[in-house]
């Protein structure tokens, strides 16, 4: 029934939208408003914190179904993290005051870590948020930051011991509303993902109350994070694999549909050889994906096994988009046709949420 509903939402909400967010670049805020009202923000965030009380699940068949409908545009995954980061890690008063309205759409969230210097090396970043009384001003720039331009709430990764590298790192909320110091600089120009917002931000001077730091503790910024990567990785995951099952199922039907030298291509060996690699690599994918759902859904997903999967999932969904495109030929290299899209959409797939080289990093270490 939930999944019904959430594809009826894109259906009536999102699809007719992503023409004009593609080209504005950004989401539209009246947007969130509606899906917070039909009860998709913060799916999996408690009831007594002000979510929906469902479990992670909900999330995978929201991510699933924009997936299927090969829409990139709306940039819940990060709102969503960071409804999670403050519900688990957040003082009580700090979930009092952001995450109610996060899920009705009043309030939308990013997260700000990744810094002109300092992305992979998450621990060389230099935004710094020095106490003063009961303050702290933040000083700094971040780039690429999903919902940039148009959240109210960012969890700005900074260091409230420059001296220090993790242990130095704390997360500060930093509500942007007529907020002075905070700006939006540049929306960036992607390859895809074009309706999503990724922005430039910066901070100068920006007085943020005491009593914004996350969990109201200094230098717990680096662990807090490292606690919630998994589901980050787990959202890049349910991507992937609806990206593949949709590529397939647009590449059968072409297939099934053109003809080349008097027959249909589907009829080609090559085309009935690289379609059942496809499938195969699809079908082990849902596989293993599914079981990485039911581990996480239970507190069981260790994070070698959340690194394995992005890794894995991600590379193959660029193998695999990139093989069903060939046999779009031409039409392949057109945007109008959804292959195409699929194609650019797919390549950022390895780079961020952790590069697919830190996720090699991260399994090596356990070897
Ligand atoms: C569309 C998009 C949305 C994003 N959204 C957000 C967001 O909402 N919030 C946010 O904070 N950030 C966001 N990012 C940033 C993203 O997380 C970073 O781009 C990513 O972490 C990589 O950092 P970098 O770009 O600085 O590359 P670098 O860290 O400079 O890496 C460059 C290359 O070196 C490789 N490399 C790095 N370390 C190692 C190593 N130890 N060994 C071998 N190779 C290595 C990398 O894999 C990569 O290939 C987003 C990026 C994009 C493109």
């Amino acid at each position: 029934m939930f999944r019904d509903s959430v594809r009826r939402f894109i259906a009536q909400e999102v699809l007719p939208n992503e023409p004009k967010w593609q080209e504005q670049k950004h989401v539209d805020r009246e947007f969130w408003l509606k899906a917070g009202e039909a009860g998709l923000l913060c799916t999996d965030i408690p009831a007594e914190d002000g979510g929906l009380g469902a479990d992670f699940r909900y999330e995978v068949v929201l991510s699933e179904e924009l997936g299927y409908a090969r829409s990139t545009s709306w940039g819940r995954a990060v709102h969503n993290i960071l409804a999670q980061y403050i519900s688990r890690h957040g003082t009580a008063e700090q979930k009092e005051r952001y995450l109610p309205r996060m899920a009705s759409g009043e309030l939308i969230g990013a997260i700000a870590m990744t810094e002109p210097d300092a992305g992979s090396d998450l621990q060389s970043i230099r935004s710094s948020a020095i106490r003063e009384g009961d303050h702290y001003v933040l000083n700094g720039a971040k780039t690429f930051i999903t919902n940039g331009c148009i959240a109210g709430l960012v969890g700005v990764v900074c260091k409230t011991d420059p001296g220090e590298r993790a242990r130095g790192m704390s997360i500060l909320l930093v509500e942007t509303d007529g907020t002075q110091g905070f700006k939006v600089g540049k929306q960036l120009e992607k390859m895809g993902m074009r309706g999503q917002d990724a922005a430039e931000l910066f901070f100068d001077n920006v007085r943020v109350p005491a009593d914004n730091l996350l969990g109201n503790e200094e230098g717990r910024g680096f662990f807090q994070l490292m606690a919630d990567l998994p589901y980050e990785r787990m959202m890049i995951m349910v991507r992937a694999q609806a990206a593949m099952e949709s590529a397939l199922e647009l590449t059968v039907e072409h297939c099934k549909d053109r003809s080349v030298f008097g027959e249909k291509l589907i009829d080609k060996q090559n085309t009935r050889f690289k379609l059942a690699e496809v499938k195969t690599a699809v079908t082990i994918g849902r596989v293993f994906l599914d079981h990485c759902i039911t581990s996480f859904a239970a507190g069981e997903l260790d994070g070698t096994l959340a690194a394995v999967g992005k890794l894995w999932l991600a590379n193959q969904q660029n193998e695999v988009v990139a093989e069903c495109l060939q046999l779009f030929g031409g039409y392949g290299y057109i945007m109008e046709y959804p292959i195409a899209q699929a194609y650019v959409d797919a390549r950022v797939q390895t780079i961020y949420g952790g590069s697919n080289e830190v996720m090699k990093e991260l399994i090596a270490r356990t070897l």
